[in-house]
């Protein structure tokens, strides 16, 4: 694909369907003192600011882009290999400490599980589906079925390395065929 050169289009579009029709969401929280004399809102006293890009054509999240100043802006790295890259299936085992995962039962066990597993990253760039877990001492072994997407077996193998906050071991790593490109594409 020509597009795939560095240029903007390269980039800015959905890493899974490659539709360029893309919304941001972004949530802006903040405190503010308020000048007891003017009723002006004075400097933040603290601003918290969260966004996510989501496809308008598949509807999926896409976190290789996020929000800089006033665009949208690519994060080095991870989005070659998402737009780029083929879907990818793993099926591994994550050996944290305990004391990583907050809870391992009740409605947030499966969050707290994948962030104990694999932190922000798992959380943003992987589909994660966790089986099942086991205790042992004083560690955890999280099951997971994680979906990827990166343009070979071993770069796959080297972001869940990179991912895991534990002892990770890979028993299957399956590619599976990309979904189909979205019809506004294919008009290019
Ligand atoms: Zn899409």
């Amino acid at each position: 694909m020509s597009e795939l050169n560095g240029d903007r289009a390269a980039w800015l579009r959905c890493y899974r369907c490659w539709s360029q029709s893309l919304e941001i969401q972004i949530h802006y929280d903040a405190i503010r003192r308020v000048d007891p004399d003017s009723g002006v809102l004075t400097e933040g006293v603290d601003e918290v600011q969260e966004s996510v890009v989501q496809c308008l054509d598949c509807m999926h999240d896409q976190p290789h882009l996020t929000f800089q100043d006033d665009r949208v802006v690519p994060i080095e790295d991870r989005w070659q290999r998402m737009v780029a890259g083929t879907p990818w299936v793993a099926s591994c085992t994550v050996r944290v400490d305990q004391d990583r995962v907050e809870t391992c039962s009740g409605p947030e066990a499966i969050e707290f599980l994948t962030y104990g597993a694999f932190g922000d990253a798992g959380v943003r760039e992987f589909f994660t589906h966790v089986r099942f877990h086991k205790h042992d001492d004083e560690q955890i072994v999280v099951h997971l079925l994680v979906e990827l997407y990166d343009r070979s077996a071993k770069e796959a193998t080297e972001v869940l390395e990179a991912a895991a906050h534990g002892q990770l071991e890979i028993t299957s790593l399956a590619e599976e065929s990309r979904p189909p490109a979205h019809a506004s594409d294919e008009a290019h």
